[in-house]
């Protein structure tokens, strides 16, 4: 089997998970800028955040034969304190030339509130000045499904951003529709208990299709399964989907949806 992880907090695995990794058939891993875990200072720590993505961990990917890609943004945790974020949004577009960087990455809502609204729209916005693919985080729990459409309206009515060239990660059962039909591409996001497990996510690819779908494993340094995207594509084995089918979801449609950044290069494919 191969696959792509499109979604993965490498910086915060050992080095076995990346053996796994390559073990399990990864082909490539991408990586958005994400919460720490704790709120960084200032924006310097993100400065920092921003190398050790572009510089420091592609190195240590290569060395276990995985190209690695990154996602760079303030994360709508952190969103809250506005001038902060406009700090750090200053500070991306040195990085966008760097060869493994893909795009804006993962914005979002966390709470829904109106800073985390207004950073949102300023990511938004400089995504679409720079010509460049967003991948967004949903909220979780009672909070997802509001803040699902306020992100879809965001991205709606920036008029120079191309819903092909957006992945709303995150999706549930209640909200996967909803992304679809706005033309983008929606991500299931796999957790080991909570959340979306892998047959959750069989099922919602059973009920709304397999066009402008992936499946990734988001695992950080929380509770998560760096070997979430595998543990699906056997579930679908499991349940009947052709190879062709599971290598559809985990390998050609995130390959489909990178690769509209000329940068997305798989060695050998
Ligand atoms: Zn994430």
């Amino acid at each position: 089997m191969r696959y792509i992880e499109p979604h993965a907090h490498m910086v915060s695995r050992t080095t076995d998970d990346y053996t796994k990794m390559t073990l399990a058939g990864c082909a490539a891993v991408c990586e958005p800028a994400f919460w720490a875990g704790f709120d960084r200072s200032s924006a310097d720590g993100f400065y920092d955040y921003f190398c050790q993505l572009t510089e420091h961990e592609p190195k240590r990917a290569a060395k276990f034969g995985l190209p690695h890609f990154s996602w760079l943004c303030i994360n709508p945790k952190e969103s809250e304190d506005v001038k902060l974020a406009e700090d750090v949004i200053a500070l991306i577009p040195k990085f966008l030339d760097r060869s493994n960087v893909l795009g804006i990455g993962e914005i979002g809502l966390n709470k829904n509130s109106r800073n985390e609204m207004r950073v949102l729209e300023m990511h938004v916005d400089l995504a679409a000045r720079h010509n460049q693919l967003i991948l967004v985080h949903t909220p979780h729990l009672e909070d997802k499904l509001k803040g699902t459409r306020l992100i879809l309206d965001v991205i709606k009515n920036h008029k120079n951003v191309r819903p092909e060239r957006v992945i709303i990660d995150h999706v549930e059962e209640h909200t996967a529709k909803l992304v679809l039909d706005s033309g983008m591409w929606a991500g299931m996001t796999l957790y080991p208990e909570s959340k979306c497990s892998p047959p959750r996510a069989v099922d919602m690819v059973e009920v709304y299709g397999n066009e402008r779908v992936w499946m990734n494993c988001a695992c950080d340094w929380g509770v998560s399964d760096p070997l979430a995207v595998p543990k699906t594509a056997l579930e679908m084995k499991k349940r009947g989907h052709t190879a062709e089918a599971i290598d559809k979801v985990v390998f050609q449609n995130p390959l489909k949806f990178l690769s509209q950044c000329p940068k997305f290069k798989i060695p050998g494919v």
